[in-house]
């Protein structure tokens, strides 16, 4: 037996080690997995190099096997193994200088949170994170080679003598630490191994050392071949759905997907998937999966995938990816900023190309795809110039038109203006008199239609957008004068209401059905919306609204008649008329819909009577 120091003049790391970050502690799986993998990759290397002939019966693959009873987990692979020269190398020099400089790289940020992407670098020495102990028992493929065993319990210490080990490959087993206990369970193990190594390129199976032979899982826990890997002309559309369910656990059918592959000038493959939203308002929550060379990395990792793909479903894989860096650093890199421009690109020439070629059902999956694409047209200017053209708004008669069909229809109307209605409901009675007149107004009605219309004004060359009552008077009124005696309607209106600051205007609107509207100018709106958003006071941007009275509406013109002889129940009218123009416009305040409700009571009953 041998005993050495890992490093003289290192001060002990473990202690390090063992308090990483405890959230993502599950990660040391995956490191010694893909270890095992990389081992059998290599005898492959070997094997086509003509170094080495793989027995045809000899099934490449790696095991994890856990034993309850012994507290330990195993992960054992029949790949390249290594002589004791090489564990003294690879591991007690190399690795464990790496871990090493890792740890004194990155300490401070390990204090300070989590920084580093999936704490890539630390591969081998993670397994002291849940260990106590760890054995490793390998033998080289080279012929004669004998086994050797290492075996370290987590101080600076290790021992090396030749192993039991017979078979070409690695052991590596983990004496779990009793504050670890969690991982001695076959639910979690199989759990953390469907989460990183789902996608890894060798077989892996799990064992359970308290089950018989006949009895262990034949089937291996991952897929070695992932569909992102294909070329994307020998996939089908019901791989790609079937990809998406089992990833995702989404059952119902994507919408559509983007297929990424892409060889230089850097290595990056995947499938985007474009989800179909399950209710209008639901909030789109997406997920992208990161990988590098088929090994889990992390989900929805914003420094590398573009903030407003996250939003998608989809995986990635970058060969290429520097991952034992930090997030600040990936963020400044100028390989993933060429990635998320290549992924964007891909993402709006999709995006364009159905636009064009099948705009038919382009426009079927709009509302579905539209948050997304409004987002990713508002956080990233780029995608925004790109996919401008492509963009659709819905009108209330439910077709839907770009920018340019509806302003070039619209334009002896209302040039270079787009109206639109963010209630359809309320605004119901604005929208009946637009299209009597042949005039279309499109649907903004979400709340990112607030500082999409925002953004849309300061890009898209100098096109105004106005809600469709902020433009009652230029709209809808009618070519005639109003002949009716505006004055003292005004004045009656003005002594009925009492609201000083109410204006108030008289026009003859095309339809003689409404007795008035409000009229708030888009830009007052916009103050006041804001005001309200941000809690101020009503008071700080008075309102400018204006009650436009229809003379050509009956009540209206017999307001007039009765001022004299029946004052009373021509101001209570007058309030009816007002309250009935405020609710198309905005929702009346509870005690305006108390008092509006028991005067139309009171009305009826004054009906009733006659
Ligand atoms: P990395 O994998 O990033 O090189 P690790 O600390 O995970 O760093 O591993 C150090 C080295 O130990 C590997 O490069 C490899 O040479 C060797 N090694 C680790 N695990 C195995 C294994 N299961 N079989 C063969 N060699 C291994």
């Amino acid at each position: 037996m041998e005993k050495g120091n890992l490093s003289i003049n290192s001060e002990n790391i473990f202690p390090i080690i063992k308090k990483w970050l405890y959230s993502d502690t599950d990660i040391f799986l995956r490191e010694l997995v893909s270890n095992a993998c990389d081992a059998i990759a290599k005898l492959k290397k070997l094997g086509t190099m003509g170094q080495f002939k793989i027995d045809e019966n000899d099934k490449l693959k790696v095991v994890v096997r856990l034993d309850e009873k012994a507290k330990t987990i195993q992960v054992i692979d029949n790949g390249i193994g290594m002589t004791a020269d090489e564990i003294k190398k690879f591991i007690t020099e190399i690795a464990f200088s790496g871990a090493t400089d890792f740890i004194t790289k990155y300490q401070d940020q390990f204090e300070n949170g989590s920084d580093i992407i999936g704490h890539f670098g630390l591969g081998f020495y993670s397994a002291f994170m849940v260990a106590d102990k760890v054995q490793i028992d390998s033998k080289s493929y080279i012929a004669d080679a004998e086994s050797a065993k290492w075996v370290c319990d987590g101080g600076i210490e290790y021992e090396m003598d030749t192993s039991d080990r017979l078979d070409r490959g690695t052991t590596i087993t983990l004496y779990v630490s009793d504050d670890n206990k969690e991982f001695l369970n076959g639910w979690k193990l199989k759990e953390i191994l469907a989460k990183y190594c789902a996608f890894m390129p060798v077989e892996i199976y799990f064992e359970d050392a308290s089950k018989k032979d006949d009895e262990q899982e034949d089937k291996p826990v991952n897929d070695t071949n992932p569909l992102w890997l294909k070329k994307p002309s020998e996939c089908t559309d019901e791989e790609y759905k079937e990809f998406y369910h089992k990833v995702f656990t989404d059952f119902n059918d994507p919408l559509f997907w983007i297929h990424l592959n892409m060889d230089y000038p850097f290595r990056l493959k995947g499938i985007l998937y474009f989800p179909k939203l399950k209710h209008e308002l639901e909030s789109i929550e997406g997920q992208v999966k990161l990988y590098n060379n088929q090994v889990f990395i992390a989900d929805n990792l914003k420094e590398v995938i573009p903030e407003f793909l996250l939003l998608l479903k989809g995986t990635i894989d970058c060969p290429d990816l520097p991952l034992n860096v930090s997030r600040s650093f990936l963020q400044n890199d100028g390989y993933v900023t060429k990635m998320s421009k290549y992924i964007t690109k891909k993402v709006a020439d999709k995006l364009n190309s159905m636009f064009k070629k099948s705009r038919d059902e382009y426009e079927k999956y709009w509302e579905d795809i539209s948050p997304f694409i409004k987002y990713g047209a508002m956080r990233e200017h780029d995608f925004y110039e790109k996919i401008k053209d492509s963009l659709l708004f819905k009108t209330t008669e439910g077709n839907y038109v770009t920018l340019k069909e509806y302003t070039d229809k619209n334009k002896d109307k209302a040039e270079n203006k787009v109206f639109y209605v963010s209630d359809i409901q309320q605004q119901a009675q604005y929208i009946k008199m637009f299209k009597d007149q042949g005039m279309d107004a499109v649907v903004l009605d979400t709340r990112l239609d607030v500082p999409y219309v925002s953004f849309l004004e300061a890009y898209s060359g100098g096109v105004r957008f106005e809600r469709i009552d902020s433009a009652v008077s230029e709209m809808l009124k009618s070519d005639n004068e109003a002949e009716i005696d505006a004055e003292s309607l005004e004045n009656l209106f003005k002594e009925a209401l009492k609201k000083d600051d109410l204006k108030l205007k008289v026009e003859n609107l095309k339809s003689d059905e409404v007795s008035a509207m409000i009229e708030l100018s888009e830009q007052s709106r916009r103050m006041q919306e804001m005001s309200a958003m941000y809690g101020m006071d009503n008071r700080t941007f008075p309102s400018d609204e204006t009650l436009v009275l229809n003379a050509n509406n009956n009540v209206v013109k017999l307001l007039l008649d009765m001022k004299d002889e029946r004052k009373d129940e021509a101001e209570m009218i007058c309030r009816q008329v007002y309250d009935l123009a405020v609710m198309s416009h905005k929702p009346l305040s509870q005690e305006e819909m108390t008092e509006f409700i028991s005067r139309s009571n009171k009305i009826m009953e004054l009906l009733a009577e006659k």
